[in-house]
């Protein structure tokens, strides 16, 4: 820290400098990065919590820039959202994980034993009041001959928070086609649980911090009878649970005791190349 008598200027915070500088110049290089094909995307198992088999995977992306190298999704979609290129980069990102879950599918073709591997992808909530969204989806699914149902779409929880109809149309049609919806996030919005019936998702994915506080073994019990109560209420509105954040073996046999369909994490495997995800539903399959 600076000594008292530097004069104002000085005084300013230089890591707070170089953030804003970086900020800056992330959002000058955002414009051209998709056309320059620098954003990538990594998969990231999702694993049934019974039997342990990998269903699908989510599909996050990043950013290779050319200076500051791979960037994680917290630096740049927000940015992203504030410019409105989202709504190209969001697009992309669907198109590029339903053609992988295809290739998958073709890839799994042969082995009998191998379930078809379901795609999750984020929607951002700037997707969502887009007006292409349903269009977009549908025309994506057509060209790469992938069924609805090995989709489903994350929309986070707070999202949704008193979301009126014009918004939850898009959803509500996608979901009448087959698409799955998935609240994301659950569990952080403070959102009314009686509202879930008007929303049209059929996967809560319960937040990190309820992953993170079975930790312990036994861990909370205030803890384990709120994730307790979130299944119950889910299961009897016909809705799976997925955990995210499952870091250790305990987490995950806390979760699978608790009732929670399926889980994603660390434990299992990090966000990887489409490659990897392949060999892992493979070993999955033959023992
Ligand atoms: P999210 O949707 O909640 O994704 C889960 C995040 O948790 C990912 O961070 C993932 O890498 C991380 N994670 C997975 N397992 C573990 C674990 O065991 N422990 C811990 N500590 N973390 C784990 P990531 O990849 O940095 O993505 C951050 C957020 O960026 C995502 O949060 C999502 O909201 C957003 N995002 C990522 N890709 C996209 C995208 O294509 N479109 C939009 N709109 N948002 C995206
Ligand atoms: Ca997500
Ligand atoms: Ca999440
Ligand atoms: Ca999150």
């Amino acid at each position: 820290a600076k000594s008292a008598g530097g004069n104002r200027f000085e005084l300013a915070d230089p890591e707070a400098d170089a953030r804003a500088i970086t900020r800056h110049g992330l959002t000058t290089a955002l414009p051209t990065a998709l056309d320059r094909g620098e954003f990538f995307i990594e998969y990231q198992p999702l694993v049934h919590l019974g039997d342990g088999s990998v269903r699908g995977a989510e599909a996050l992306v990043r950013w290779l820039h050319p200076q500051h190298g791979v960037l994680s999704p917290d630096r740049f979609i927000p940015l992203a959202e504030h410019t409105g290129l989202i709504v190209p980069l969001g697009r992309w990102v669907l198109e590029q994980s339903v053609r992988q879950a295809r290739e998958w599918r073709e890839r799994h073709g042969g082995a009998e034993s191998l379930g078809p591997l379901r795609i999750n992808v984020n929607l951002s909530p700037c997707q969502l009041t887009h007006p292409g969204l349903v269009q977009d989806t549908v025309d994506i699914l057509e060209r790469t001959g992938v069924a609805p149902d090995a989709l489903c779409l994350e929309v986070t929880e707070s999202a949704l928070i008193g979301a009126d109809d014009d918004l939850l149309k898009p959803l509500r049609r996608l979901a009448e086609m087959g698409v799955d919806i998935a609240l994301d996030d659950f569990g952080t919005g403070y959102s009314n649980l009686a509202n879930l019936r008007r929303l049209p998702v059929s996967v809560l994915k319960l937040d990190r911090s309820f992953t993170q506080s079975m930790q312990q073994f036994p861990a909370d019990p205030v803890d384990l009878k709120i994730v307790e109560g979130i299944v119950s209420l889910a299961h009897s509105l016909d809705l799976a649970v997925t955990v995210e954040g499952v870091e250790t073996g305990a987490q995950a046999e806390q979760l699978r005791i608790l009732g929670c369909d399926t889980a994603q994490g660390w434990y299992y495997a990090r966000p990887g190349p489409p490659e990897r995800l392949h060999e892992l539903a493979l070993v999955d399959a033959t023992g």
